[in-house]
This record gives structure tokens, C-alpha cells and sequence, in this order.
């Protein structure tokens, strides 16, 4: 528990792989939102209620593999990550004083807000937006579209990993700290929404069909990242 309103905890589970249990792969969300402000509360279900719980969904897939005889190849490391709103706190400790090896660290999947629709997408809900696959390993951005191709066929839309993208979202969630140790980093993310950092995000809001095919395709991912021969190659091609 906090010793005060001032401290907060990161939350860190994780599950050893059977061939290379010293090489990790990361699934992180944030756990914070902005808590209560004049009276109202900030409910968060979008940012990042979808993200957390796709975490511990993402974390009891595996576990099951594992007690039916999958064990990943690789650990498996699920995140939480506390104080992003108010400036990626929680990621930056974790990032400065690591639990498992950030040169080991093969792939972090970071999920920030995965169960709405944004405007651009109200006529194809069928979407993601992935931010930073391709930036420090060109194979992981291969992955992913590989996963996303044979299990779930949603829009992969790369608007927002453009260098000069005004809206900077690559700098602006836990994977960031991540990249800046030279992890391979993936934000997924559903985009901004009328609701968006208001008390009216809400639970009742959810596209839960939406949210549990995003988290597969973030599941797969990790799957493929976990079981692969040869680790993701931390390099551009
Ligand atoms: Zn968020």
C-alpha cells in the first residue's frame, strides 16, 4: 500500500519461458488516471481501463498455455505502470531501475487505449492505430502484421508513426521510456474520442467485441515474439 498520496507502485508479474527464460518480452499499460478533480470523477474505462485489462487477459492466455503444456519459449513480463498522466512516471523508474535485463528486453507491447472507435474510424470500427513498430526493429513491425494477417484481419493504421505527425503520440506513452533504452516498442492505441481524458469515460462506452480482438492481436503478437527460433533482431533493414 502507499505510504502517502505521494507514492505509487508499478505492478510486475511475469512467466519464465521453457528454452530462454533470460530473454523478456514486455506487455505493459498504465494503471493511473487523473483520479478525482473538483468533485468529479475521472472513471478512465477507455485510458486505460481497456489497456489493463487486456494486460491481465493477455497474462491468463498465457497462463493457461503454460498449465496446458505451452510454456513461451521466452518469459513473459506483464506491466503495470502507475503516474503516466503526469508524465510517464511509473515507466521511466521501471526503465532506470530495471527487474529483468533491458539489453534481454527483446520487445516491449504497450497498450494505452484499445476499446473505443475514433471519428476517423466511425464508418470501420475494424481498426488499431500501431505507433513505433518499425522505428528500432524492422522485424517486429513484420510480426505484428504477420499475427494481425493470419488471426484477426483488423486495419493496421500507421497514421500516427509518421516522424512528423503533430499529435507526437510515440513520445507520449510508457513504451517511450522503453525506446529510449533501445527496446522495440509497439503503442497500441484506439485514438483520441470525445470522452477522452473527461469523467465521461465510462465503462457502459466500451466496444468490448472490439477490445478483446485488439487484445488478441496484441496476444498473437506476443506469441510469435515469444516462441520464434531466432530472438527479434533490434535493428532496421
Ligand atoms: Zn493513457
Amino acid at each position: 500500500m502507499p505510504d502517502s498520496l505521494n507514492d505509487s507502485q508499478n505492478i510486475i508479474g511475469y512467466i519464465e519461458g521453457s528454452e530462454f527464460p533470460d530473454e523478456y518480452i514486455f506487455i505493459s499499460a498504465h494503471s493511473d488516471h487523473e483520479g478525482i478533480i473538483n468533485g468529479e470523477i475521472y472513471n478512465g474505462a477507455d485510458d486505460n481501463g481497456s489497456g489493463t485489462a487486456a494486460v491481465l487477459e493477455i497474462a491468463e492466455a498465457f497462463s493457461l498455455a503454460t498449465k496446458n503444456g505451452y510454456r513461451p519459449k521466452r518469459s513473459i513480463v506483464f506491466l503495470h505502470v502507475t503516474a503516466e498522466e503526469v508524465g510517464l512516471h511509473g515507466s521511466r523508474y521501471y526503465s532506470n531501475h530495471p527487474v529483468f535485463s533491458m539489453k534481454n528486453t527483446l520487445a516491449n507491447l504497450n497498450i494505452d487505449m484499445v476499446g473505443r472507435v475514433d471519428k476517423r474510424h466511425a464508418d470501420n470500427e475494424n481498426y488499431i492505430y500501431v505507433i513505433g513498430s518499425d522505428r528500432i526493429s524492422t522485424e517486429l513491425d513484420f510480426i505484428t502484421q504477420k499475427a494481425n494477417a493470419t488471426f484477426t484481419n483488423l486495419e493496421l493504421d500507421y497514421k500516427y508513426n509518421a516522424e512528423n505527425d503533430n499529435n507526437r503520440y510515440y513520445y507520449r506513452s510508457d513504451h517511450y521510456n522503453f525506446a529510449l533504452k533501445g527496446v522495440p516498442v509497439i503503442f497500441f492505441f484506439n485514438g483520441e474520442h470525445e470522452d477522452y481524458t473527461k469523467p465521461t469515460d465510462t465503462a457502459d462506452k466500451i466496444n468490448y467485441p472490439l477490445l478483446a480482438k485488439r487484445t488478441k492481436l496484441i496476444f498473437a503478437t506476443a506469441w510469435y515474439l515469444a516462441n520464434s527460433p531466432t530472438p527479434l533482431k533490434k535493428q532496421l533493414i
